[in-house]
Formats: structure tokens, sequence, C-alpha cells
């Protein structure tokens, strides 16, 4: 005889209860169903006593909500940082997501109306690229770490890659020159020293197992004091006389001069292919667009890197090939790039601009978050990010928010307010300097939509909930 236990209820007859039956309304019936089954075994393996049918039914409510609630959501960025890589960098423009939901469905990726046959992916980007920037040739991969890879792997495989000393770059986390040669299986050869590197070390380090020289963007950091490096035009001239390649990754690379808008100057994609073969750059820094690695230079070695196999493993997808084609169209017209791509709009504004958004918020926001907080409106610098002019600040205003009565326990304070701030169904993201949460409010256009983030904030201080 089988020993008789006091048992919770099976699932299958909690699941017949119109408590469960509206959950699988609304979550589907597997969804639910697995979902009580983890919520069982898990107050099974903890001992905990389970809860009445209700109970059990908002524990799996909650679960569910926050499985289907979606992972990747829309902020408010107001860190001070413009091409923020954890908040996705370079927004895009509207005709960019306009053109990404038109080709969404089927579309001419790889294909060619006129023939009925078979087209290339490049063929959307590549006539742009090359009208923007004077390159005979373009190819376009994942992103620009994707792209030196690509470079290198194609040209100097098995063979030597000269660098200096001054230009072997670490960007944020992962990509450093001296480990992407190795694992595109090019042997890097290091010349000259950090501060300083001149024409000859590059010439005499050129021998028959040299495969090209590469010139490096030192996107984050700058060095300073006695320095030297070799200018492009004569380490061109050295390549050319030796007949290899001279790549360069320009990391950020600009389409436009950007001290026409008052911002820091930057070596523009066009500078740049007036002297080297190659030249790399990302999509979605300066350029404003979506992640991606464009390649641009020379024909014959474009050819070559198209024919790499490794182009099928860092090809695009169509969304990012829509996106980029409209914003590399939005350069066609530059008179109004400014006005019309975002990453410009927001780099090149004024801070008189930027300082009038404040003195209107400033009220708001105070009157939102009530007596405990204070809210000035003070003047702060911008990043523009992503390695990009990383010396380079932009005058900047922000509401800087800090408790109404200083003293110890300010520090969690501004924690605590900053998370709440995050926590907002549109999630606002500042930083905390000098004892204040900081609101940048360069990258602020929706004012409305802030504010009505605002107010949701304030119950929570009512209730001093922080
Ligand atoms: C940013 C950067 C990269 C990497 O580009 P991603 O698009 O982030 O992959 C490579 N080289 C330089 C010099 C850079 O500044």
């Amino acid at each position: 005889m089988p020993e008789v236990r006091a048992r919770p209820p099976s699932v299958d007859s909690l699941l017949g209860q119109p408590r469960f039956a509206a959950l699988q309304d609304e979550f589907g019936r597997i969804a639910t169903r697995d979902d009580l089954r983890a919520v069982l075994s898990g107050l099974r393996a903890g001992n905990a006593p389970a809860p009445g049918a209700d109970g059990l039914a908002e524990l799996c409510r909650t679960r569910l909500r926050a499985l289907t609630q979606p992972s990747m959501r829309p902020v408010f960025n107001l860190t001070g940082t413009v091409l923020h890589t954890n908040l996705g960098r370079a927004p895009l423009p509207p005709e960019a997501i306009r053109h990404i939901a038109a080709t969404a469905g089927a579309c001419t990726l790889e294909y060619d109306l006129d023939t009925a046959g078979r087209g290339h992916r490049d063929t959307h980007i590549e006539a742009l690229l090359c009208r923007l920037t004077g390159a005979e040739a373009a190819t376009v991969v994942n992103n620009n770490a994707a792209a030196v890879l690509l470079v290198l792997n194609t040209l100097a495989r098995d063979r030597e890659a000269i660098v200096s000393r001054g230009e072997l770059v670490e960007i944020g986390g992962s990509f450093r020159i001296p480990d992407i040669m190795a694992r595109a299986g090019a042997r890097l050869r290091e010349v000259g020293t950090t501060n300083r590197t001149h024409p000859a070390d590059f010439a005499e380090a050129i021998g028959p197992q040299t495969a090209l020289a590469m010139k490096v963007h030192t996107s984050n950091y700058e060095i300073q004091g006695f320095t030297a490096a070799v200018p492009e035009p004569e380490l061109a001239a050295i390549c050319r006389a030796a007949n290899i390649p001279f790549v360069n990754d320009l990391g950020s690379g600009t389409l436009v001069d950007l001290s026409q808008w008052g911002l820091p100057p930057e070596p523009t994609v066009r500078e740049a292919v007036a002297h080297a073969d190659v030249v790399t750059f990302s999509g979605d820094k300066l350029l404003g667009g979506a992640q991606c690695g464009c390649i641009v230079g020379r024909a014959d070695l474009i050819k070559q890197i198209r024919r790499n196999q490794l182009t099928r493993a860092l090809r695009l997808g169509k969304l990012t090939i829509a996106a980029m084609e409209a914003v590399l169209r939005l350069y066609l017209h530059p008179e109004r790039l400014a006005e019309r791509l975002p990453t410009l709009r927001l780099l090149a504004r004024k801070p008189a601009d930027i300082t009038a958004v404040a003195h209107r918020l400033q009220p708001e926001l105070a009157r939102a978050l009530g007596v405990l907080a204070q809210v000035r409106v003070e003047p702060c610098a911008s990043q523009i990010g992503s390695g990009a002019l990383p010396l380079r600040t932009l005058p900047s205003a922000c509401l800087a928010i800090t408790p109404a009565t200083a003293g110890r326990g300010a520090g969690r304070w501004l924690e605590r307010t900053a998370a709440a701030f995050r926590r907002l169904p549109a999630p606002v993201v500042g930083h905390i300097a000098e004892g204040a949460l900081r609101f940048d409010l360069r990258t602020l256009e929706d004012e409305a939509g802030f504010l009505a983030q605002c107010a949701a904030i304030a119950p929570a201080t009512a209730e001093g909930g922080w």
C-alpha cells in the first residue's frame, strides 16, 4: 500500500482553477504550467509551506510578468556621454528607423530586380560610402573590431604587420591590437617607442616577411610632451616604395569636418583615404549610424578582403544595412545634417540652449521630488564617448539633485535616488559626481516624456521609499 501523505495540490488540478485560467489566457498554457511547476518545486526544495492557490497564482503572475517584459528597453541617456557604448551608442534618425521597418520583411538584400539574379548585400551602401569618402571600393562587416580582424587576416596572415609602439591600443574591454593581430594570424612587428616613432623605424623594419604597415587611431588616450609620430603622407610613401599596403584603423571615423559645428577636429575618412590603401571605422560612433565596421579603400584589396571566407561569418544583417543606407543618404545633404542626424545634433547643441532646457525643467523636477531633495541647474562637461575625441569635452548643463539635508548617508541617498530613476517605466540614467545625482541635458530631446517620468517618481518621495 502506498503511504498516504498530505500533498500540495497537483499542477493539473491548480491549472483547472479560474485564477490559473486567467494566467494561461495572458501568458499561455505552457509557460504558466512550467512556471507553476518551478514555483512548486522551489517551495518543496526550500521546505517552505505552500501558499494557497491565490498566493501561488500571484507568485506565478509576478514571475511571468518579469519573463515577458522586454529585456532591452529604451532609456533616457542623461549620463553626459553622448555615444555611450552600454546604452547603444548612436541614436538612429527616424529615416533609418522607417527604412528598417520598410525592409524588415522580404526585401532586395541580395537580389537584383533587373536580372532576377543574385545581388550582393554590399551594393546598398558601397556606392554611398565611396562617394562620401573618395574610396574606390567598400565593404561592411559586423563592427570595426571585425573589420580590423578581417583586414589583417586577409592581407597579413602568417606574415608581419608593422605598428608603432605608441599605437598598441586597447579599446574598452576586449579589443587590443596585439590580440587581434594574433587572432588574425598576423605577426605583430612593433617599431619605435611609446612616445616617439620615426619614418626610419618603419623603413628599417620592412623586409621580405612584411605584409603591411598599420596606423591605429589612439581613440581613448593621447600621448603628450616629447612625442613624434610618422605623418600619414610619409608612411604612405614608405609603404608605396616597399610595395606593401598601408592600413589605417581610424576607429570612430567621421565623414564630415566636425569643426564647422564648433566641435573638436577629428580626422575625416576622406583625409585618411587620401593616404592609406585601406581604412577601417565604426558605423555607430561619430558617423551616427548602426553597429558595423566599414572597410574602404583600393578596389583590388577590397576584392581580396571580400573573398575571405571569414566575411560570411562577419557579414551584416538586413536591419543594419537598412539603417546604414538611410544614414549615409543623410550625408548627401550636409547642410541639413546637423538637424537630421541625432548624434551630430546632440554633439552640436549650444550650451545656452541646454541651459534653457535645464531652467525649464528645474522647477518641475523639484516639485516632483518634493521636500526631500534639492534640484539645481549647474554647468557640466559632456563627453563624446566611444573613444571619439577622448580628451575633449563639450560644455553643457545638468540638473544636479542633492538631498535637502546634507550629512552622513547622503551617498546612500544618492544611490537610492539614482536607482529609483532607473526603475521608472522609461528608465532615466544619470551619473553621480561631486555629491550630486546629475542629469546632463545635452542628450535630452523629449522633454515632455522626461517630465511624465518625473511625475511618476513622486509617490516614492511621499513614502520616503527610496
Ligand atoms: C572603437 C574602435 C575599434 C572597435 O570598433 P567597434 O566598432 O567597437 O568594434 C577599433 N579600433 C579603434 C581605433 C577604435 O576606436
